[in-house]
């Protein structure tokens, strides 16, 4: 059982924002920033590999309300809404779940991207491009 199911059947507590039959919402307990929320289907799958389309749509939607809802109610600049897939990527928590991350000031949350525009020819960016539609499902 993950730590996300056992919220969702009320053995370990959380403060939830938002419930339906399929999807829950609550703060994340680290409040990385203030209103800081995940999204969470009910039904565990480990990541978004492993999600039904329509569940996952669901769970995008519930995004759309809590993301409004957090902006009105704290006013931040901007949200970073983000999935960690995997160990690598930060994951901790392997039930599917988007952090809803309100944003305050530039540097409140540390994730940078460095742009290797300039590494890469036409050719080379053709050939990502290529060999990722070749694999779409
Ligand atoms: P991940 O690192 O997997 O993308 O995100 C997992 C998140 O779950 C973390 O940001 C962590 O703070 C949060 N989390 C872990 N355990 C609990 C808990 O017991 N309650 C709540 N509300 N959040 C948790």
């Amino acid at each position: 059982m993950t730590i996300f199911e056992k919220i969702i059947e009320r053995e370990i507590p959380a403060y939830i924002v938002y419930e339906d039959d399929d999807v829950i919402s609550f703060l994340d307990i680290s409040q990385a920033t203030k209103g800081h929320t995940l999204v969470v289907p009910k039904k565990a799958y480990k990541n978004i590999y492993e999600m039904p389309q329509d569940l996952l749509a669901k769970v995008i939607v519930v995004t759309q309300k809590v993301s409004k809802a957090v902006d009105l109610a704290f006013q931040p600049e901007g949200l970073n809404i983000l999935n960690n897939t995997n160990e690598i990527a930060g994951q901790t928590v392997f039930h599917f779940h988007i952090h809803i991350i309100p944003r305050y000031t530039k540097n409140d949350v540390g994730f940078k991207f460095e742009n290797h525009m300039n590494d890469l020819s036409s050719d080379e960016f053709k050939q990502r491009a290529a060999i990722i539609k070749k694999n779409l499902l």
